[in-house]
This record gives structure tokens, sequence and C-alpha cells, in this order.
């Protein structure tokens, strides 16, 4: 089975490097998804059987609220362009991505189950993103009740690990987290008020279940989030205290930018595939991501 994936070069992608080595790893140099005759030449090239798509145009919040432009139209572009060429291909099977912040900003049931992707609009401040990752969920959905393809989509909390961004403009809470108790000894100053509740999960949890459904031939669309929800700020500490590095005080600022107060979302469908499977703690996570960050600057 010949596997491309998308967004090779990204978080995600160089986890999944260490569970499917043998797959065909695409950054957007390899292959600009925003283009079509770069898709097929990549398709005619390695003529896969399975494509795991991953490429997103992906961001914090602050980038997410000033470039809501950008958001839309290159996650709009490159799936559409995607899953076309990939029906116009024959691809067999397509695993996409979406993620639990294009869920609904307000639920009237936690944990979210799958049933409520589309039960109200998503937050404000990822709307542009969201609104282009629910049209990727209903192409797929189109897809696979239309031509019978066996394509489907999982559904991610948060991430960190490793292989994420760290600079300020572009990374992601946990990320950007590290970096901070990394740098500070005294004090920590972090966005927001702390107290939206989040799931969050380490990228290489992700690319295990990623593996799971391609070896498992699994094409059902559901979330991937392990069971504890924390605030941001019992996060902050369980950061603070997994580093060693209790000292550190936290101060809140810029109070409007908290984002969508709670998403968590409820993955037992997800666990009754699995069967059993042991999530990374937080604690844990954080800790062996902290470890390699200080290892790569301390060179
Ligand atoms: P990432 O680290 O930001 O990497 C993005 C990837 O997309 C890179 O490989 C990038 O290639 C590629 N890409 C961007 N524009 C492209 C284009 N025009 N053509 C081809 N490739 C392009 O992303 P990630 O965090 O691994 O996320 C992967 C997927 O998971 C995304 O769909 C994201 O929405 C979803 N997700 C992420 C999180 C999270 O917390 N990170 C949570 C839930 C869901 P270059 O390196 O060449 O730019």
């Amino acid at each position: 089975m010949k596997i491309v994936v998308t967004g090779g070069s990204g978080l995600i992608g160089q986890h999944l490097k260490t569970h499917l080595p043998k797959a065909i790893y695409l950054s957007s140099k390899d292959c600009d998804l925003m283009n079509t005759e770069q898709i097929d030449d990549m398709m005619n090239l390695y003529k896969p059987d399975i494509v795991i798509h991953l490429a997103a145009k992906v961001g914090g919040i602050i980038d997410n609220v000033n470039y809501p432009v950008n958001y839309i139209e290159q996650n709009l572009i490159m799936n559409g362009n995607l899953l076309r060429k990939c029906h116009e291909h024959n691809i067999d099977r397509v695993i996409a991505i979406l993620s639990t912040c294009i869920y609904p900003d307000k639920s009237k049931k936690y944990p979210m189950s799958e049933k409520e992707l589309f039960n109200g609009p998503p937050a404000k401040t990822n709307f542009s993103y969201a609104i282009s990752k629910r049209a990727m969920a209903a192409h797929i959905d189109s897809y696979v009740n239309q031509y019978k393809k066996k394509w489907c989509y999982l559904i991610p909390c948060n991430l960190y690990g490793e292989h994420d961004k760290f600079e300020n403009h572009h990374s992601h809470f946990v990320s950007a987290l590290i970096k901070k108790i990394y740098e500070s000894n005294d004090i920590i100053e972090l966005l927001g008020t702390g107290k939206p509740l989040r799931q969050f999960m380490y990228a290489d949890d992700l690319a295990k279940i990623i593996k799971f459904f391609i070896d498992n031939k699994i094409n059902e669309n559901v979330n991937v989030a392990p069971n504890y929800t924390y605030s941001i700020d019992d996060i902050a500490k369980i950061g603070i205290k997994s580093c060693g590095k209790e000292n550190l005080k936290i101060i809140y600022k810029n109070d409007k930018l908290d984002g969508q107060y709670r998403k968590d979302v409820d993955s037992s469908n997800l666990l009754s595939i699995l069967g059993s499977f042991e999530f990374t703690s937080l604690e844990e996570g954080i800790k062996k991501v902290y470890d390699n960050f200080s290892q790569r600057h301390n060179r």
C-alpha cells in the first residue's frame, strides 16, 4: 500500500514518520496544494493507494483574528483541490484531519459528540478556519454518499509536541507555554483569563491512532481527545510543575483573548474502535517536550 501524507513537514506529520516510516511525506515545497497541476504531477509520480491529508493553514488566535481571509481561502482551496484530485485519481482511502475548534462555540451538552458538529456557529476567534474545515467534512461526506468512497476524517483536540512551532506569533498554547517556562525564572505572562477549558493531546498519540486506522482499514469519522479537560490555568500550573520550575508566577493579560470557553469532545466512539488506548498524560507529555526543547536550545 502506497501512502502519501500531505503536511508531512508539520507537527503531526513529523510524529507520523516514526509510525509509518515508508509513507511519502510532502511539504508545500514538494507539492503546493493550491496548485492542481502540482497535485496531478504528485499523484502520477507516487500513484498512492492512501492519502493522509494533514496539510492546512494552521495558527494561533491572534493570527486567526488578524488574517481570516488567509485561513478561509487557503484551506478551502487546498482541501477542495486535493479531494477533487483524490477522486479523479481513484484514491481508495483518504484520512483527513479536522479539529475540535470547529465545533459550535456553545453547545447544550458537553463533552460534544460527533453529532454536534453542525449544531451552531463556531467561535468568532477562528470562524474562517472553522468554516473551511466544516466544508471539508461536508465535502468528504458527499463523496462517501455519492461515490461510496472509503474516506473519513478525524477530529482531534488541541495538540502539542516536539515538532510544534515555538515562535510566538504562530505557536499553540502548550508549546508557547513550554517556551515561556524555559525562558523565564520569575514570571510568565499568558493571554486571556486562564479560565477556558481545554483538552490537549500529545501529537504522538494522534500519530499512533492514524496508524491504527490505516492498519485496521477503519474509515469512521470520530473525535480524538483524551478524557481529561483542564482550565488554561490548570494546564499552566501542571506545566510549571512538570518542568520543575515551581517558583514561576503566572500573570494574565488581555482578557479579551480567551477564545472559545470550552470545546471538549467525547471520544467514546474512538475508544470503542481502538479497544484499549492509553493517552499520554499532560504531565508526561509536557515534560517530554520541555526536555527536548531544552536540549535543542542548550546546544
Ligand atoms: P502544521 O505544523 O502547521 O503544518 C502544516 C503543514 O501543512 C505543513 O507541512 C505545511 O507545509 C503544509 N501546508 C501548508 N500550506 C500548504 C500548501 N499550500 N500546500 C501543501 N502543504 C501545505 O500543522 P499540524 O499542526 O501538523 O496540523 C495538521 C492538521 O491537523 C491540520 O489539518 C490541522 O488543522 C489539524 N489540527 C491541528 C491541531 C494542532 O493543535 N496543531 C489540532 C487539531 C487539528 P510547509 O512546511 O511546507 O509549510
